[in-house]
């Protein structure tokens, strides 16, 4: 039975006001995402093909779609999909595995990018085009009750698959937090359900800082030097797994299986470096912004040092997670890169030109000596306590006023005034 006119707009302006009504729950709250692994171990043949089946099925529908002269017009009832096989012919295919909505989620997240690519086309930015995929590997699950659903302690079912499946992770989800959308993810290491929550923000919850203020130095030697002398070194290098894997790889036949095996470990190698980066850098970011109340950083050009001399190092170090991350919080205050916070002395702000080698810093006019990269955080927290656009902090949070912190900064063995 087809529904009338009257009852699809009774059903569309229900459906409206749910979301006006989330829209603005979700004000007070915040999310938290976690990574759930999937056991695959305990999963029969059938339930293991349908997993690999999701993302193939989910891929053919995205290429398909593209392929679409009006992309809006895909009907994500119909179970058939046109596919190029090996031969790069065109084939007619028909879908089996991937549930209805988890289809029409696919369709709707290749219209969110399409409408989103026209939205920057329309303000002057340039635009790419949307790419065929050669592999998908992340599926909506859009709607929690419907898509996916936690059944116990360490089980969630997700449309399409009968019998539940093992995740590891599921503790970290408390009883308060609000479950909503989901995504299935395939990863070299194997699959994962991302999960979202949303937790309630109270504001009795006041942290204790020990800092009112730190400056930041990035540099390539240590990667982060803090105005209080702390210097974090995170860079990751090439695992010897990784390096074994590679030798390993070169010495197999091209197209053959085992390259393809090789190629698999590698993929699940960089995976795990990339891991231990992130990781790595979420505990630095909020160790900063646990003890200082404000962190003042320099807009520097990582993409810049990308290109010229010292790639690989900023590659294997997690510098530039580190800095979005950031540059994300309320409690970070950037100063100008044009600033030179290399060469400016803190307490008398002379210039001094020094050299990439040289790892002291020494001014002639007042005297002062001190490691090249705290010296440079120092600069730093003094540009920006003492810049204009001062603080995006409430004022009875504060407890120091740049001009207060002048006497703070200046160092024993370091005589001369502010002029
Ligand atoms: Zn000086």
């Amino acid at each position: 039975m087809r529904m009338s006119e009257e009852d699809k707009k009774k059903k569309f302006d229900k459906q409206r006001k749910t979301l006006l009504k989330t829209k603005e729950k979700r004000k007070s709250q915040r999310p938290l995402v976690f990574e759930l692994k999937i056991d695959t171990s305990h999963l029969n043949k059938e339930e293991q093909i349908k997993l690999k089946m999701f993302f193939v099925e989910a891929k053919w529908i995205y290429n398909h779609v593209l392929a679409m002269e009006n992309a809006f017009e895909y009907d994500s009832k119909s179970p058939l999909v046109k596919v190029l096989n090996k031969d790069r012919e065109i084939e007619e295919r028909k879908l089996k595995y991937l549930p209805a909505k988890n289809r029409q989620d696919v369709h709707n997240t290749l219209k969110w990018n399409i409408k989103g690519l026209h939205s920057t086309k329309k303000i002057g930015k340039k635009v790419g085009k949307l790419k065929f995929k050669s592999e998908y590997t992340a599926i909506e699950l859009s709607q929690y009750g419907v898509t996916h659903k936690i059944t116990g302690r360490n089980r969630i079912k997700i449309n399409g698959i009968k019998r539940y499946l093992i995740v590891r992770g599921l503790q970290q989800i408390k009883s308060q937090y609000e479950l909503a959308n989901g995504k299935l993810i395939k990863k070299p290491s194997g699959y994962y359900i991302k999960l979202t929550c949303y937790i309630n923000i109270t504001s009795d919850h006041i942290p204790r800082i020990k800092n009112p203020s730190t400056g930041l130095d990035f540099g390539i030697k240590t990667t982060i030097t803090t105005s209080v002398g702390e210097k974090y070194n995170i860079s990751i290098g090439k695992s010897e797994r990784l390096r074994r894997i590679q030798r390993k790889l070169h010495r197999r036949r091209k197209s053959s299986k085992n390259r393809y095996k090789m190629q698999m470990l590698l993929r699940r190698e960089y995976e795990y470096l990339n891991n231990c980066r992130k990781d790595k850098a979420n505990k630095i970011v909020s160790k900063l912004l646990r003890e200082n109340q404000l962190v003042i950083m320099q807009d520097e050009n990582i993409k810049g040092w990308h290109k010229g001399l010292f790639g690989k190092e900023v590659q294997y170090s997690a510098l530039g997670t580190i800095k979005s991350k950031l540059q994300k919080s309320k409690q970070v205050l950037i100063i100008d890169k044009y600033v030179p916070t290399t060469k400016r002395c803190y307490t008398c702000g002379n210039m001094v030109e020094i050299g990439l080698s040289e790892r002291v810093y020494h001014c002639d006019k007042c005297g002062l000596t001190e490691d090249r990269d705290i010296k440079t955080a120092k600069t730093v927290l003094y540009e920006g306590l003492s810049s204009v656009n001062y603080i995006p902090i409430p004022t009875e949070h504060r407890e120091i006023t740049p001009v207060e912190t002048k006497p703070l900064l200046q160092t024993s063995g370091c005589g001369a005034s502010i002029v």
